[in-house]
């Protein structure tokens, strides 16, 4: 197979001008540039190729490259050189989900339902093209731009298989929003996302997350078995809608578990059940 979008460079540096660095992980930087020849910005990320031996990048990417959604982060061009892959991303200007509400004062349910819809929308449309996101958090939903209702854009999926992302970041950091099979080692499928964006959900309506512990063997425990509970006082004027909405997507049974149709169909989301109340 001839790849006629992949690009070879001896050095990256003669295509982009770098900008400054936006982010960076145990496998990746991300950093922002300027394409030379067309003075258009984007987010580019860098990856080692040493960590991606014997990785199917090329599959995953074609993959990629043709998803084009409102809400997610479109993959615009990929470069090679001897050391690195290169993915050149679509730039999103408007920060991180949570940074933005922790600086907003005023939150509702309504927000948050509004939030969710996004996401579910984007992750339906990812699992109706095959891709399991398996990374879905806080930190990979990012703001369109710095408007006040911005869409909200969900980032760096596709690459996750191929990085063991889940996993290894498990391993070495927080599992807060990792399925409860992924750690029990089990085959994973799309429930694991519908189960993370569940996690999203929680922190959205409370502020903090629903595992918490110092220990990691009970940490981990916790979350296998589902142990989470809406505690008093800070859910007391959450709507039972809402609960209803969190407990089937943080279902314990994956096979039980929403679906991102089932989710989208809740009243919470596609009714009037989401208050309008300020919850921080
Ligand atoms: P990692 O593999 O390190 O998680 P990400 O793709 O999530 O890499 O990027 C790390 C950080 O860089 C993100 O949390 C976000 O703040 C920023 N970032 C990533 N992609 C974009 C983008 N397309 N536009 C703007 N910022 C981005
Ligand atoms: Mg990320």
């Amino acid at each position: 197979i001839i790849c006629s979008w992949k690009k070879s460079t001896s050095n990256i540096k003669d295509v982009f001008d770098f900008k400054g660095k936006m982010g960076s992980g145990s496998f990746s930087e991300v950093f922002m540039v300027k394409e030379k020849k067309t003075g258009k910005l984007y987010a580019l990320k860098c990856l080692e190729k040493k960590h991606l031996a014997h990785s199917n990048l090329e599959n995953e990417i074609n993959v990629m490259r043709r998803i084009k959604h409102e809400n997610v982060v479109g993959l615009e061009d990929f470069y090679e050189s001897q050391t690195h892959y290169y993915l050149v991303m679509q730039l999103v200007s408007g920060g991180e989900l949570f940074d933005r509400i922790l600086d907003k004062g005023i939150y509702t349910e309504k927000d948050a339902s509004t939030v969710i819809k996004q996401v579910l929308q984007a992750v339906r449309y990812l699992h109706e093209n095959s891709i399991v996101h398996r990374d879905l958090k806080p930190e990979n939903l990012l703001y369109y731009n710095t408007d006040e209702n911005a869409k909200i854009m969900v980032s760096d999926f596709g690459l996750s298989k191929t990085l063991e992302h889940g996993v290894m970041s498990t391993a070495c950091g927080t599992p807060g929003y990792v399925a409860p099979e992924v750690l029990a080692g089990k085959p994973y499928s799309k429930a694991v996302d519908c189960w993370s964006i569940g996690v999203i959900s929680y922190v959205l309506l409370c502020g903090y997350p629903p595992f918490f512990e110092e220990n990691e063997t009970l940490l981990f425990s916790k979350i296998m078995k589902a142990e989470y509970a809406f505690h008093s006082p800070f859910w007391d004027d959450i709507s039972e809608s809402a609960k209803g909405f969190i407990r089937n997507l943080m279902e314990k049974n994956a096979t039980k578990r929403f679906t991102t149709e089932q989710a989208l169909r809740h009243p919470w989301i596609a009714g009037d059940t989401a208050k309008d109340l300020n919850i921080y």
